[in-house]
């Protein structure tokens, strides 16, 4: 019989409800695993340990008590990113200035959970204020790839990624702004989807690139994140950008990939492909085709500008945004002689960011600055539509669109940190679909020679998560690669 954590989160929560597992059982069983790996590969920056015990023993009562209809995530354990607020426990952006702060609010995500049942077990690492693609660049230090230590879990959400991939929970909420879903998801071998522009409240996120980012699951399996994504999806009168569309029932998956339209944009498949990326995927396209998809080259011509254009709006995004860590309302304040308020906000400032974020909050504010608005944001502005359109276009004749999600397998710790274009282009494959607002899932489609997992994009049309997802779990019933734990988790 597989043990407790070799359970998909989807089959844990049929084994709560048919009693053949208990919620203290569920998170004393996960508790003790992240004592067992968080030396190893440093997922998590707080452990709601005791809380989190109180919380299952209610659960189980209410489960006990509940007849027929209960909660849909009842006494499921949850880790939570760490720039999604959470009442009374830390979100530190992973950054020295928001060292110390406790929200005194949830995310609506968050109150979506809790009202749903599912526990809070921990927050998450990822890179400060979710700059970054290999969760380096966090105040708490790197995390590492449970199935290769010596190398990056990706980022910006790699400590979720990696407590997914080691079992350390059955659940985990990422976000992603140009791909830090699905960057760790591919990497840690799980499943990650970013949902269309406006489908989940960003209310309690903390603000990066707004116009971007979405908070969203990873999982071990894309049924498990269609299950949270019903969750946690849906209008929320406190986000503006957040759309009146029904939330379907995502986990239904689609009947068959029967007669489904699958479009492979050839510049998904340009230089800087690895050859055991290109081959995994396209050994999936074929298992789609088996499962009776028929595909077709399509083009995105445009996308060879996604990338400058997302980092300079991402940039400007965070320049404006990052601008309320004065040292007045939030976590770190440095203390100068009395009044001198510049003084104090730039000393703060300064001491607070790390590298990286003092790098974008200069060129973001260069960018918006008046004699150079027009020359860099308006025309990134402009671009972004271009890109959207490409998609508009490919998906008027497709179903959905697939490729991979990032062009190589996890590299070593410490080899691209230094350089910061290197690590920009890691994004290359992920940054379009957050300019085109469209919803993507990386789901594991298999391994390199080194055996680090490989992932592929599933994109679909706004709104269109279901089929996407659906097309995601078709894949994963094939390819069953959730099965197949890293060595470091396994026993
Ligand atoms: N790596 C990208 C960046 O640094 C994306 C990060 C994210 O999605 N939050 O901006």
């Amino acid at each position: 019989m597989a043990k407790l954590h070799e359970n998909t989160a989807t089959e844990l929560l049929r084994m709560l409800s048919a009693g053949e597992t208990t919620p203290v059982e569920v998170m004393a069983t996960y508790l003790e695993r992240i004592g067992k790996l968080e030396p190893k590969i440093h997922a998590l920056t707080f452990v709601n340990k005791d809380a989190a015990l109180k919380e299952a023993e209610r659960a189980a009562k209410e489960l006990k008590g509940a007849k027929g209809k209960k909660k849909p995530l009842l006494g499921m354990p949850i880790v939570v990113k760490e720039c999604i607020s959470t009442t009374g426990i830390q979100t530190t952006c992973c950054s020295k200035i928001l060292q110390g702060y406790i929200p005194p609010y949830d995310a609506t995500v968050v109150t979506r959970l809790k009202q749903a049942g599912a526990i809070i077990i921990a927050k998450s690492n990822m890179d400060e204020f979710a700059m970054g693609s290999s969760t380096e660049r966090s105040c708490y230090g790197p995390t590492m790839n449970p199935w290769d230590v010596n190398r990056v879990p990706g980022g910006s959400s790699g400590g979720s990624g990696a407590a997914i991939a080691a079992r350390e929970a059955p659940l985990a909420l990422g976000s992603d702004t140009g791909g830090s879903i699905r960057c760790p998801a591919a990497y840690c071998g799980v499943a990650g989807i970013k949902s269309t522009y406006g489908r989940v409240s960003r209310y309690g996120l903390v603000a990066y690139a707004n116009s971007l980012e979405q908070i969203g699951p990873i999982t071990i399996t894309a049924r498990d994140s269609a299950m949270l994504l019903e969750v946690i999806a849906g209008k929320d009168i406190a986000d503006s950008t957040s759309v009146d569309v029904p939330v379907d029932k995502y986990s239904q998956g689609i009947a068959s990939l029967e007669g489904l339209k699958v479009g492979i944009p050839k510049e998904f498949f340009g230089e800087g492909l690895k050859a055991d990326v290109k081959a995994s995927v396209e050994k999936a396209v074929d298992k789609m085709k088996e499962l009776g998809a028929t595909t077709q080259e399509v083009s995105l011509p445009s996308i060879k500008y996604a990338l400058p254009t997302y980092y300079l709006i991402a940039m400007c995004e965070a320049s404006s945004n990052l601008a309320r860590f004065d040292g007045l309302r939030y976590g770190l304040r440095v203390d100068v002689p009395k009044g001198n308020y510049d003084a104090m906000f730039s000393k703060t400032r300064q001491e607070g960011f790390g590298p990286e974020v003092r790098r974008r909050i200069i060129l973001g504010t260069y960018a918006l600055s008046a004699g150079y608005y027009d020359m860099f944001y308006v025309k990134a502005l402009k671009a972004r539509t271009i890109i959207q359109d490409d998609f508009k276009k490919a998906l008027a004749k497709v179903d959905v669109l697939v490729g991979p999600t990032m062009p190589t397998t996890a590299f070593e710790i410490g080899t691209k940190v230094d350089d910061p274009l290197t690590m920009y282009l890691e994004d290359i494959l992920t940054v379009p679909i957050n300019l085109a607002g469209v919803p993507s899932l990386s789901v594991p489609v298999g391994a390199d020679k080194a055996g680090m997992p490989i992932g592929m994009q599933v994109m679909g049309n706004f709104f269109k998560e279901q089929q996407v997802l659906g097309v995601g779990m078709a894949l994963e019933d094939v390819l069953q690669f959730h099965k197949k734990l890293p060595p470091l988790a396994g026993a």
